[in-house]
């Protein structure tokens, strides 16, 4: 038998759902309450006697109330909606175990995806690597070979250019997340085409939204024209901070691209010191 909500409880379920709204995991309405969330919930509002265990079934129409919403299940369709930022009491309350919840629960959307021609070719998804809670996300084009083996983004030549890249920002590669425009690895590691592409960013946005760092590195001109919906030379993005739903998004070189023409690397680091800035962090001291 269900008991009353605590209303402090009740508060607290009511953020956790409105955060989950403003994600757009609209979903999360759909599937059942995991009862380990609710006692999690309970706990951090000093309740943890209360939910013992309460149904889904007997909270939902307590929320959707709170929310102003219908009760009805079938009545309760809530766009998703894409603005930033959420409430920063709110985003801040999300502990780290949430946002890994919800990185699955976009992996388990994706499932073994078919969405595009670029499946036929892949032996594994590339879906992300790192932090839930990274403060700041390295965004590629897509998988190449030892990505495709691993099904692991960036653990090739340009992948340990990238981690040199993170530990001179004097960070660890654990302490970042990395995904990339496309999941699956195009043929012969040409650029995703447009319909790829558009087909596959939007589960790219979803972990963006999951992970909400305050600093986005774009690695090359893919995964800029993607993330900001414009084509334009990476020399005209470079160099400066553009706002991105309440983030702030860095464009720089892809480490391939330096691997091929190391010059460039001297940019690219002047590129990483906007981020470093903007994060308040000094370089790693040379060993
Ligand atoms: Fe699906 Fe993305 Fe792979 Fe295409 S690239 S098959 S959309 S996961």
């Amino acid at each position: 038998m269900a008991r009353p909500l605590d209303s402090i409880t009740r508060e607290a379920l009511v953020e956790r759902v409105r955060f989950y709204r403003d994600l757009g995991l609209t979903e999360f309405y759909r599937r059942p309450l995991d009862p380990a969330l609710l006692a999690a919930i309970a706990e951090d509002a000093g309740q943890p006697e209360l939910i013992e265990p309460v149904s889904a079934e007997a909270l939902r129409p307590a929320l959707y109330a709170e929310l102003g919403h219908a009760e009805s299940h079938e009545e309760h369709t809530i766009p998703a909606r894409r603005s930033f930022p959420a409430p920063p009491e709110i985003a801040a309350a999300v502990a780290s175990a949430e946002r890994a919840a919800g990185l699955e629960v976009i992996r388990e959307d994706i499932g073994d995806c078919t969405r595009c021609a670029l499946h036929k070719g892949r032996n594994k998804l590339v879906f992300g690597d790192g932090s839930p809670t990274a403060r700041i996300m390295f965004v590629g084009e897509g998988p190449g070979a030892d990505e495709d083996a691993q099904g692991l983004p960036f653990v090739g030549k340009a992948g340990q250019l990238l981690n040199n890249m993170i530990t001179a920002m004097g960070l660890k590669r654990e302490d970042v997340y990395i995904a990339n425009v496309v999941k699956c690895r195009p043929p012969g590691n040409r650029t995703p085409e447009p319909v790829e592409a558009n087909t596959c960013s939007p589960f790219l946005f979803r972990q963006i939204d999951v992970v909400r760092p305050q600093v986005l590195v774009a690695l090359g001109a893919t995964a800029a024209t993607y993330l900001l919906g414009q084509r334009q030379p990476l020399a005209g993005l470079r160099g400066r901070v553009h706002a991105f739903r309440g983030m702030q998004l860095i464009v720089t070189y892809h480490p391939a691209f330096l691997l091929r023409d190391p010059r460039q690397k001297k940019e690219a680091w002047a590129d990483l010191q906007i981020a470093m800035r903007e994060l308040g962090l000094k370089p790693a001291a040379k060993g």
